[in-house]
């Protein structure tokens, strides 16, 4: 008991004293998910152990090692407590004011939605406890991230406190068990830290709602031409071809033009820097955003592609398919007639298949590399080699498959039913803009004069020199 008296105060330890560290002793408020999760990783990384319980004696189970004890002993036995209990309970820490004073409480709880409270959970704790010093920190981790160790998505540990010394002390333990501390400065970001886990895939928000609204645009544009047009002209029910065809028309046409809006951005800085003359002007907000959700607009191109080569594959084996060919080789068996072989159909085709091939394959590559195991084991030209340059031939080999599809449809006027152009043409323009602009910026004397800027160099301003020299 003396022992524990002795440790009333914040206690650092530098982190070369492994065999004082393992000595050191935890504590932990609340038996349930993450407390258990929190307390087993706390154990395999060489601390001891106490929980404190409202009940002792008949908690759940708890990690092999670690005591259990009434909530004031377990205090008054740790110098650093880890208070794993929802914010509604916090009631009971105040009674504990006392035993508390001088330590260190780490606030780990987050609430079920935004602006529940008027103050942060843990300046909360911080009123109720004055003389304790409260660190906010490990909220953005699962209890069940914590069971399996930290993971490339999962390895940081944001914190915030007012007291350097106890930031130091939540840090050093955080370091231990394997992830990466990043300080978010005093308890005023509690806040903020608690609204992190809130977050319902915000880089994700735009690129989805994008891919919806082209998805829908699309549908509907493709079954009025394609159903609906036949039905009133023809009187041909060819609904069937929602299921199929239209997918596979639908996918393709918005997957394009997702990979195409991810390169967009690029050459519209490229634009503006050069109109600029400098790299020094912030970016418009909207292109900022646009650029930092690049990643998610290329995987969901990437997913839409793979789904068109999925429908791709089934095609022989259709019904639809099967009967046309059955119907078209009877009609030549009864007429007696053959078709002669044409080499420039065998040639498209070919050129069609092999092109989108090989811009699946890159797309794929694009797609492995932007995974944070991969991108991390590439250094920055490696990375950028493969998502600029190699991103650019997926875009420009992606295209050249899609103009190959058409070929010479766009000649025909049957392809202009109700005057609309077919879907791949509309798909076309925005890909086929980007690599005519990105193919003006790679022009030797634009690009000399990029590069320029992007190494610092800065255009003067004729305005400012007219009144410098205007001052001299
Ligand atoms: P939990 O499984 O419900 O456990 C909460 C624990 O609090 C209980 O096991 C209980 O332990 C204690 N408790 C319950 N009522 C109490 C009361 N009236 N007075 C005192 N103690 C009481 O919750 P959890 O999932 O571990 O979450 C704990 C905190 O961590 C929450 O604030 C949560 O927001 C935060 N958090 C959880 C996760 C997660 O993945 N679960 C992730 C990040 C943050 P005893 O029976 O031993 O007293």
């Amino acid at each position: 008991m003396s022992e524990e008296v002795k440790q009333e105060s914040v206690s650092l330890y530098p982190v070369s004293a492994p065999a004082t560290l393992k000595e050191e002793k935890v504590c932990i408020f609340g038996t349930g998910d993450l407390g258990r999760s929190l307390g087993q990783r706390l154990l395999q990384s060489g601390y001891r152990l106490v929980y404190g319980s409202r009940r002792p004696h008949s908690c759940g189970p708890i990690p092999s090692g670690a005591q259990v004890q009434s909530h004031e002993i377990a205090a008054q036995s740790a110098s650093l407590v880890f208070v794993c209990v929802h914010r509604e309970h916090y009631d009971f820490l105040g009674t504990l004011a006392p035993q508390l004073r001088g330590k260190v409480l780490v606030d780990v709880s987050n609430n079920l939605k935004k602006n529940m409270y008027p103050e942060a959970n843990a300046e909360y704790l911080q009123r109720l406890v004055p003389g304790a010093h409260v660190v906010k920190a490990f909220n953005t981790l699962s209890a069940w991230a914590l069971q399996n160790g930290p993971s490339d998505a999962n390895r940081q540990v944001y914190l915030c406190g007012n007291s350097p010394e106890a930031k130091q002390a939540v840090a050093e333990i955080a370091t231990k068990l394997g992830f990466t501390v990043l300080d978010r400065g005093s308890l005023c970001a509690a806040r903020e830290l608690e609204d992190f886990p809130l977050q319902l895939f915000p880089e994700w928000r735009m690129p989805m709602r994008l891919t919806i609204g082209l998805t829908a645009f699309f549908f509907f544009y493709l079954l009025i031409r394609d159903v609906i047009y036949t039905y009133v002209d023809q009187k041909k029910d060819n609904s069937f071809r929602i299921m199929v065809s239209l997918a596979n028309k639908v996918f393709p046409i918005v997957s394009l033009i997702l990979l195409a809006l991810c390169y967009l951005p690029g050459v519209i800085a490229g634009f503006l820097q050069l109109y600029r003359g400098t790299k020094y002007k912030r970016f418009p907000d909207w292109l900022d955003r646009w650029m930092l959700c690049r990643k998610q607009l290329g995987l969901i191109a990437l997913a839409l592609a793979s789904l068109h080569v999925l429908y791709t594959l089934i095609i022989p084996i259709r019904y639809y398919v099967r009967f046309r060919l059955a119907q078209h080789t009877i009609s030549q068996i009864k007429e007696n007639k053959t078709s002669p072989f044409d080499t420039t159909m065998a040639w498209r085709t070919d050129s069609y298949y092999s092109i989108g091939i090989l811009g699946f394959g890159l797309y794929l590559l694009l797609g492995i590399s932007s995974l944070p195991s991969v991108s991390n084991a590439l250094s920055w030209r490696e990375f950028s080699f493969i998502q600029s340059k190699l991103g650019y031939l997926t875009l420009l080999f992606c295209t050249f498959h899609t103009y190959l599809y058409g070929w010479d449809k766009f000649l025909r006027i049957s392809s202009y039913k109700w005057y609309t152009p077919p879907g791949y043409m509309l798909c076309l323009v925005v890909p086929t803009l980007v690599l005519v602009l990105k193919l003006l910026l790679i022009l030797p004397c634009v690009d000399k004069s990029l590069t320029r800027i992007r190494q610092g160099w800065e255009k003067t301003d004729p305005e400012n020199d007219g009144k410098k020299s205007l001052l001299t």
